[in-house]
């Protein structure tokens, strides 16, 4: 199970932290896949935009390759259980771990004037959203281990209380480690609402992301072989293993090495692989978005699948709670 929040067009981190593992995830396992709409709301609150960006992310998400067929794909305010089992969780949650979460820190640094209580409970809706189909398995980037974390300790304090209902939530990733793609300016991650200049995203047209990309901070140049990368030109080459071939990498590990690397030839080898990577999702995405009849058919279906799996869960709750006297 595994979200992502409605609030803009997805870029090469949601992908690679995300949509890549729920790709291969769903021919595996029974997978719940949903647009965190909700979940904007702590952030955005103006909903002028909200359809829209719903829509463009179920579309992102099915031209990335997800196949509503196989899983539940489905929009988080369709599920009114979640909001039943994030009241239980919240009787669970504390106030002093919840403040000290690191999203929750941040947030409010960026939005002062709107540290609400929706943002300081996140973490506890996220865990009401996985554990509603008592999911064990959550493919996440690596921005979402504490609130796994988190996770952990719910569902802990919750089968210790009431009895064993949920298993314990893992974040997950096909490979060793969870993944965080970084920006082109050398500094943080890739993200939706921040350094949208250092951010590709799948919607952006070719000769955006070949700027982009040529806009990458790199310097003149190794002066000793062998020398240790500085961390953006570690960046670019980490970015380059996302979508170049094996002998292109080697080629460049290889120039960097003999001091004979020239950033500007590595740099457009990366945007045109990176272009190639895009262009099929942003144009799949675009035709996909246009057709408002068919993306109102999955989220039905979808929520059709979610909710069936969140009201046996909310039996199996509502019981081990003690909330079955008449
Ligand atoms: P969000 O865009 O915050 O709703 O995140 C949706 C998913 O994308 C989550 O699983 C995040 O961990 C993942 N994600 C977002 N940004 C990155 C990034 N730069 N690198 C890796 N994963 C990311």
């Amino acid at each position: 199970m595994s979200g992502i929040r409605p609030t803009g067009f997805l870029h090469l981190g949601n992908y690679f932290g995300a949509l890549r593992n729920y790709v291969r995830m769903q021919e595996e396992y029974e997978c719940f896949f949903m647009v965190a709409d909700l979940h904007s709301l702590t952030t955005h609150p103006d909903t002028k935009e909200l359809k829209l960006n719903v829509h463009r992310v179920l579309s992102e998400n099915i031209a990335s390759g997800l196949d509503p067929d196989k899983v539940a794909l489905y929009c988080q305010s369709h599920i009114h259980e979640t909001a039943e089992l994030y009241l239980y969780l919240n009787m669970l949650a504390y106030k002093g771990e919840l403040e000290k979460t690191a999203t929750f820190k941040d947030k409010v640094r960026q939005q002062p004037d709107n540290s609400n209580a929706g943002l300081l409970t996140y973490p506890v809706l996220q865990t009401a959203d996985i554990i509603i189909h008592r999911a064990s398995l959550v493919p996440v980037g690596k921005d979402q281990e504490q609130h796994l974390e988190m996770a952990r300790n719910f569902v802990n304090r919750f089968n210790h209380r009431y009895g064993d209902v949920f298993p314990e939530p893992q974040a997950f990733n096909y490979g060793s480690e969870l993944v965080k793609v970084p920006s082109l300016d050398g500094s943080g991650k890739m993200s939706k609402s921040e350094n949208q200049n250092a951010t590709l995203f799948l919607s952006d047209d070719d000769e955006l992301v070949r700027k982009k990309v040529m806009k990458a901070k790199t310097d003149s140049g190794p002066l000793e072989k062998n020398s240790q990368k500085p961390g953006y030109i570690e960046n670019i080459f980490l970015l380059m293993k996302l979508v170049s071939s094996d002998d292109t990498i080697k080629k460049f590990e290889e120039d960097f090495n003999n001091c004979t690397i020239r950033y500007g030839d590595m740099k457009k080898q990366l945007a045109e692989d990176m272009v190639k990577f895009i262009t099929p999702i942003r144009q799949k995405a675009e035709a996909i978005r246009n057709d408002e009849k068919y993306l109102k058919f999955i989220m039905e279906k979808g929520a059709e699948k979610a909710n069936k799996s969140a009201k046996a869960t909310m039996e199996l709750v509502r019981q081990a709670i003690g909330l079955n006297y008449y």
